[in-house]
């Protein structure tokens, strides 16, 4: 019987394809490694699922042969080989795409080696597949050495002048500027001007920080408790008997077929009942500690249980608590033995990362959700911060949600997985209830000194705009900064809406001006201004600022700016006149966190205001403004989301939250939940350390839940009034949710498409057995989007497996029942409604 190897090679379809194992490379394709293979007639880059000697099911003649292997040792181990295909079956993914998700770069060597066989001729992918490895970088730098006056010329002359006046430079960077930059260098070096030197190119930021080891502190109670019962699921896993770690190359586990939908999967996904084999013991847990209250010093020493007992550990954070902060934190305990992946890094620096995890080297690898798919070596340990951050879901290309995946691969790795956050999501709630996750609990702040923040709330139905005229900066706000300057103390503002004003509305016909290509108001930017305040020490008025008086008109026509769509990029100039009725006077309403810093700045002239906001905000931005609060160089500072989580500024001690309402009232059943997360989150940044905090919300929606028990730090009373209405409602976690989203250019095609769509659910065995409720279709609350228009499907069920079976009836259907128009793809357990 021949040889055969099921290959998974990137195209949108789900089944893996058989090829034959020629006799010279028997023994040596292996489950997880890559290789090239004939694809209608083109050659593909694909991944071995499985090899076996056994029969063909199809025509033995159409079998082609493998056209190369790539990967000496699998790319993919094992267990990362067996996750990513229950990932795909979960979601109905194509295999190709999810074990893309996982891959490695390709290194130059592999590419070099297939060279010289022959085998990239008239190729492919593979060429233009990303390539590392192998690069030094040129730096030149002048010597001491001086030439004799008059003997140099032109560039030679030049580039010698730079590097004298710049330092060392990268030979590239001269090439940009001097075309004959090269052959320069090489005069220069020759007369001894210029030393040429190569390097391998910069590491990743985040391990330039300086690394000092850290003291871990004593535990309290709490944190002592929640690290024993960690620890003693690990030494559980660890014991003889229990689930052996997967070794790379190993045997591999039972692995479902070509990612055939198996029905397992979603059980294991909500953390269902642990293999038989493992002992009697909970191995994944919900660590719900109020902010401050020491969840990271309870990772590290989890981490630390983890590689004492020879097991490799996983950190998942949100990208935006991705920061060298907290990065130097785990460094201080663990030094070089941890890998940092995140999205700024380099090809090279990526794959570094991923070599020294796949080779043993590192055992602790932390990042933001695609560290999911990270190859720590024996894994015994998954740990998920904030497991309630929306950014865990991702919404492009594979839907997955890494923290449900979380925990389906420490279940299949047999690892424990430690679920964190001080306002846990209602799904792992309702998981601690159903008795699938064991809670543990860190009720108090770290610090015995620091006592949660007082909150009070600010009707803005009853109170008018402060001195500053602007309705949303309310008479106690205004007192409440005043008082925070006085006392020499910082503040924070927080505002969910970016940039200048929210919409721009004609003053005589009421017409909103929207984008032409999504069905969205656009959003004014005021941009850079170009008489920015000068930073000057408190108290000294800025010599010929023009700084607008507290109550001057913001609706007056402004000058320059842009409108943009928050949605797509589309950024354009305010137009002159109402596009409905030809009117000049539109006027800029709302209130985005651009014109909440002027407004203050205008009204508190003697502090330094800031903003943080993904407008100022690039990476390095970012830390810079953050480094420039903690320091103290900052007064006030406004800003998103990005003001909310996981920063250290312990002289924070007034948070003002601008307008609550703006979340609530969101068409999302996660609306609430995400209001109230937000609410503490904000909150928790007030009085970190031996300071009291004070936090004002001010809303006109006093008695809304998600305001009322975020006022009262009622966190699990919120939790069980959610759950309550979650359950009355029919939303998860009482239902299980799969939308179909449709989308095309024309609009009928979209609304038949979904039409089509909706009438086969409703047609299909679970459908007319209503094991499966059909909602819709429906235009999606964000109508048109980028061009397209958005239909969808809401299919909801009690239980998973009719869910799935419709799912699966529908995508036969989406292969060739459906116009090729028409975009439509399935989200399980959706994150974003709009
Ligand atoms: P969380 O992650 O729950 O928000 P952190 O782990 O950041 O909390 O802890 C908050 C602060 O308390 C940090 O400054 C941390 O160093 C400190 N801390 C944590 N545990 C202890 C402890 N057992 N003793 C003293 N300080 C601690
Ligand atoms: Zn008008
Ligand atoms: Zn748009």
């Amino acid at each position: 019987m021949p040889l055969l190897a099921d290959v998974a090679v990137p195209v949108p379809l789900s089944q893996a394809f058989t090829y034959e194992v020629p006799a010279a490379l028997a023994g040596e394709v292996r489950p997880g490694a890559r290789v090239l293979c004939e694809f209608h007639r083109r050659k593909l880059l694909g991944v071995v699922l499985a090899v076996s000697e056994r029969s063909a099911a199809i025509d033995p003649s159409k079998i082609k042969p493998l056209a190369a292997l790539i990967d000496a040792r699998p790319a993919l181990p094992a267990e990362l080989l067996s996750f990513l295909q229950e990932l795909a079956a979960y979601y109905f993914a194509p295999i190709g795409e999810v074990l893309r998700l996982a891959l490695p770069a390709i290194e130059r060597e592999q590419v070099r080696a297939l060279k010289a066989q022959g085998e990239l001729d008239g190729m492919l992918d593979l060429g233009r597949a990303k390539q590392v490895g192998g690069r030094k970088v040129a730096y030149a730098s002048a010597t001491d050495v001086v030439e004799e006056p008059g003997t140099l010329r032109g560039q030679a002359a030049a580039v010698l002048a730079l590097l004298r006046a710049n330092g060392e430079q990268p030979v590239a960077r001269l090439e940009e500027r001097y075309g004959n930059a090269r052959s320069a260098l090489k005069k220069l070096a020759e007369r001894g001007l210029v030393a040429l030197d190569e390097r391998e190119p910069p590491r990743d930021p985040f391990f330039r920080l300086p690394e000092e080891r850290d003291v871990p502190p004593e535990l309290n109670p709490a944190q002592a408790e929640a690290a024993a019962r960690i620890d003693a699921a690990l030494a559980a896993l660890s014991a003889p008997g229990s689930a052996a770690p997967s070794v790379p190359g190993s045997a591999a586990p039972s692995v479902p077929g070509s990612a055939a939908p198996s029905a397992p999967a979603d059980a294991e996904a909500r953390g269902a009942a642990p293999r038989e084999a493992r002992p009697a013991g909970p191995s994944a847990f919900l660590l719900f500690g109020v902010t401050g209250s020491g969840k990271t010093e309870v990772y590290l020493r989890a981490i630390k249980s983890c590689l004492d007992r020879g097991r490799g550990a996983l950190v998942m954070v949100p990208e935006i608590a991705l920061t060298p902060q907290l990065v130097a934190r785990f460094r201080a305990r663990f030094g070089d033995e941890l890998a940092v992946l995140h999205s700024g890094l380099s090809d090279a620096d990526r794959h570094a990362m991923w070599a020294s995890l796949h080779g043993g080297k590192v055992r602790v690898a932390i990042g933001a959700r695609s560290a999911l798919f990270a190859p720590v070596p024996d894994l015994g340990l998954i740990l998920v911060d904030e497991e309630h951050d929306g950014s865990f879901k991702q919404e492009e290309g594979v839907r997955y949600h890494a923290r449900d995946m979380a925990l389906l691969r420490a279940h299949r790795a047999g690892a424990v997985c430690v679920l964190g956050s001080a306002t846990p999501s209602i799904e792992s709630v309702a998981l601690v209830r159903r008795g699938k996750l064991a809670e543990l609990r860190l009720p108090d702040r770290a610090h015995r000194e620091a006592s949660l923040p007082e909150v009070a709330l600010v009707d803005l139905r009853r109170f008018g705009a402060g001195p500053s005229g602007d309705p949303l900066i309310s008479l106690p706000l205004h007192r409440a900064l005043e008082r925070t300057l006085a006392a020499k103390e910082q503040a924070i503002l927080f505002l969910n809406r970016r940039g200048f004003a929210p919409s721009v509305v004609c003053g005589s016909c009421g017409n909103l001006t929207t984008c032409s290509a999504c069905s969205v108001a656009l959003t004014y930017h005021r941009g850079r201004r170009r008489d920015p305040r000068p930073q000057a020490p408190a108290g000294a008025p800025a010599p010929g600022a023009p700084a607008p008086g507290p109550a001057a008109p913001l609706d007056e026509r402004p000058q320059g700016g842009l409108l943009r769509c928050h949605y797509c990029d589309y950024a354009g100039p305010l137009p002159e006149r109402c596009a409905s009725c030809g009117s000049r006077t539109l006027l800029l309403e709302g209130l985005g966190t651009e014109r909440l810093e002027a407004t203050i700045a205008a009204s508190f002239p003697e502090a330094r205001v800031a903003r943080l906001d993904r407008d100022v905000a690039g990476k390095d931005r970012s830390q810079a403004i953050l480094a420039r609060m903690r320091e103290g160089k900052i007064d006030i500072l406004v800003g998103t989301q990005m003001v909310t989580k996981g920063h250290d500024l312990p002289n924070v001690t007034l948070v003002g939250v601008v307008n609550a309402d703006a979340a609530l009232g969101l068409p999302d059943f996660r609306a609430a939940e995400r209001g109230f997360q937000l609410l503490v989150q904000v909150a928790g940044r007030a009085g970190r350390r031996d300071r009291p905090g004070r936090v004002l919300i001010q809303t006109r929606n006093p008695e809304h839940p998600a305001i009322a028990f975020a006022a009262a730090h009622d966190v699990p009373g919120f939790l069980e009034r959610e759950i309550r209405d979650r359950e009355e409602v029919g939303y998860p976690p009482a239902t299980r949710l799969a939308l179909i989203r449709i989308d095309a250019v024309d609009e009928g095609v979209g609304r038949g498409a979904a039409a089509k769509l909706a009438a086969h659910a409703r047609t299909c065995p679970d459908g007319l057995a209503r094991r499966v409720e059909v909602l819709g279709p429906s235009a999606a609350p964000i109508a048109r989007l980028r061009g397209r228009y958005r239909f969808r499907v809401l299919l909801r069920a009690r239980e998973r497996g009719p869910l799935r079976g419709t799912l699966a009836a529908l995508t036969g259907l989406m292969r060739d029942g459906i116009d090729r128009n028409a975009r439509v793809i399935i989200d399980v357990d959706p994150v974003a409604m709009l």
